[in-house]
């Protein structure tokens, strides 16, 4: 069946974090992904590979020419500094990245990431020119206590910058409880989530807030993706264990053909 998009307007986009894994060896990989994305595999979305910083640069090269678009997983707020191990987004920039995750659960919980911080860096993400992919989302317990939306709306206010343009911030929601579990909200829990999102959105910005790519993360697999992705307001995939072969990534984005 052809795709439909679910949020008129709005360019789907498939993120693939990998995430602390990979090594020179699977450069291969990603070169991969750019031959089936040119082939047209992907269909209208837009491809984004987030490797790990040591990879960066030689993915990017190698797929030098490619619609597909690279990303760090995390950047320091600040341009340049005595930040010993940290990367700035100028620095991701630098390398040949387009985009920048911050904010995702992994950081918030074992980097003990604050939304205040995951605001300065998102900031600093669209000082640098790059596109911030805003993570939020609740952990299982907060959910069970019927906390998901109110965690994911503090989130979503503490976390997004100020003043910002729209078109150069996607917002993915990740339930920390379907990260790597291969656990899955329903697609009505996923539909209520994004439309609440979609909702502050467009209350609490300056533009309307249809214009932001709400992704959803967590367990995202070749076998549930259609029905994920077709879901009302999820505008693409923030994919992790999933992104890490060409073959399963791109049976991901092949929804999108
Ligand atoms: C992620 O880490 O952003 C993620 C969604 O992981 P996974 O797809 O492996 O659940």
């Amino acid at each position: 069946m052809p795709y439909r998009p679910r949020s008129p307007g709005l360019r789907p986009l498939v993120a693939g974090n990998w995430k602390m894994n990979g090594s020179r060896n699977d450069i291969d990989e990603a070169a991969k992904i750019c031959s089936a994305v040119a082939g047209g595999e992907a269909g209208k979305a837009e491809i984004v590979i987030c490797p790990p910083a040591t990879l960066l640069m030689a993915m990017a090269s190698s797929c030098n020419g490619s619609p597909v678009r690279f990303g760090g997983q995390d950047c320091h707020a600040e341009p340049s500094g005595a930040f010993t191990g940290d990367i700035s987004a100028e620095m991701l920039k630098d390398a040949g990245a387009s985009f920048v995750i911050v904010g995702h659960s992994e950081r918030r919980r074992a980097h003990h990431e604050t939304d205040k911080i995951v605001r300065a860096k998102a900031t600093a993400a669209l000082r640098a020119g790059l596109v911030a992919i805003i993570c939020v989302g609740e952990t299982r317990a907060e959910r069970e206590a019927g906390g998901a939306l109110p965690i994911v709306g503090g989130q979503l206010s503490g976390s997004i910058p100020e003043n910002f343009s729209l078109e150069r911030v996607v917002i993915a929601y990740e339930p920390v409880w379907a990260i790597g579990t291969g656990l899955t909200p329903t697609a009505q829990d996923v539909a209520e989530m994004h439309r609440f999102i979609r909702d502050r959105l467009n209350r609490h910005l300056p533009e309307p807030g249809g214009n932001v790519r709400i992704l959803y993360g967590g367990s995202v697999k070749p076998a549930n993706a259609g029905e994920l992705m077709t879901v009302k307001n999820v505008d693409g995939a923030l994919v992790g264990g999933a992104s890490l072969t060409s073959a399963e990534f791109m049976a991901i984005a092949g929804v999108y053909r």
